[in-house]
């Protein structure tokens, strides 16, 4: 049976399903999951992420978190932690980069949080030592300096559509034989009360329980035990509109067509994660083009260039671009800083 007809199976005797319910089977059913069976990847795959593009974006990542370490006094040992580092690209930079920082190697354990038995394997090539761990709650008790790229936007989201003073799901369910998008009977829903001030009637909304948890987790080890998080992702400070898609060869593609071969995604509500990481304190969400430029991307650009021949300046003039330009990546993926209070929060952020 395909992964489709098990859904269908299942929607016939339980009825529609959430869209996280969705989600998390078509990303990560043992079987037949996107991340489960896959590594998407890179220009043959779906998809391309920051640190594929060019090293510039770990190294200078890594540098910002060992500043926030030295900031901090240099606590000993720590956890270095990344989730869903996909092929470990952007790890195995961090630690290139931050090689010579005195006694951070030395106190950094590496920890992983991978749910794809198939991306750890390529992990473990990129960074050999860490430690892997299935969610965030496992993560040592201890400082934490965690880095996440286009984690958040994977985790399973819910819908819900204004009707009045009430909500109503977006559901899976079926029309004929074919998956389709449904609407529960409007309920209110106290999660959403404060919605209720800036949206209007018909206006739809995305709950993430999966990230705002994640986050909370971060939250509380930086809060108890110091520590610092950079979160990049595409999104906004609140939730307004459909932003569910999918995406397969990078291309867009009907997210109902064929479960479990297409990434599904949403953006992400900063907000939403900024609120839940309290009591841990959050920056002001920064366009990832202009907190590339604060570090020193340039200055790096310009060192990396003077090695290289024609053909790969070319390559290396594109990646840049693509990583800061607002015309490219660099105004729709964002940047959140989280720190404890007292600290600062880590370069290239502000509050
Ligand atoms: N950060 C990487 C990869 C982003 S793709 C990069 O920038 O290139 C999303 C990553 O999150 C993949 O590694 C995927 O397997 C992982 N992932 C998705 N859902 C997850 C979950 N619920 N728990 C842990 N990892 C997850």
């Amino acid at each position: 049976m395909t992964l489709a007809d098990r859904l269908r199976t299942r929607i016939a005797m339980d009825g529609p399903m959430t869209l996280a319910d969705y989600m998390t089977a078509c990303l990560l059913d043992p079987a037949d999951g996107y991340y489960a069976t896959r590594d998407p990847l890179g220009a043959a795959g779906d998809f391309i992420t920051a640190p594929e593009i060019s090293q510039m974006f770990g190294e200078l990542l890594g540098l910002a978190l060992a500043q926030a370490w030295l900031d901090q006094g240099s606590p000993a040992p720590f956890t270095l932690a990344e989730p869903g580092p996909g092929r470990g690209t952007l790890m195995a930079d961090i630690l290139r980069a931050t090689a010579r920082v005195p006694g951070f190697h030395a106190a950094a354990q590496v920890h992983l949080i991978e749910a794809s038995p198939t991306l750890r394997a390529v992990q473990a090539q990129a960074v050999p030592g860490a430690v892997w761990h299935d969610t965030l709650a496992t993560l040592p008790d201890q400082p934490l300096f965690l880095v996440a790229n286009e984690f958040f936007d994977a985790l399973p989201i819910r819908q819900f559509q204004r009707d009045g003073d009430g909500w109503r799901e977006r559901v899976v369910g079926l029309s004929g034989d074919a998956l389709a998008l449904g609407l529960t009977d409007p309920a209110p829903l106290t999660r959403l009360a404060h919605r209720l001030d800036d949206t209007r009637d018909g206006d739809i909304v995305e709950l993430s329980s999966a990230a705002t948890d994640a986050v909370a987790i971060i939250g509380a080890r930086i809060a108890a035990h110091g520590g610092a998080a950079i979160i990049v992702d595409y999104g906004d400070w609140t939730s307004l509109g459909d932003t569910f898609q999918a995406v397969q060869a990078h291309q867009p593609v009907d997210p109902f067509a064929t479960p479990g071969q297409a990434d599904l995604t949403a953006h992400v509500d900063f907000a939403a994660l900024a609120h839940a990481a309290a009591p841990a304190r959050h920056s002001r969400l920064t366009p990832q083009g202009v907190f590339l430029e604060r570090l020193g991307i340039a200055q790096r650009a310009q060192a990396l260039a003077a090695g290289m021949d024609d053909a790969a300046r070319a390559r290396h003039i594109s990646a840049h671009r693509r990583l800061t330009h607002p015309d490219e990546m660099g105004d729709l993926f964002k940047v959140l800083g989280l720190f404890a209070d007292g600290a600062a929060p880590p370069p290239g952020l502000m509050t």
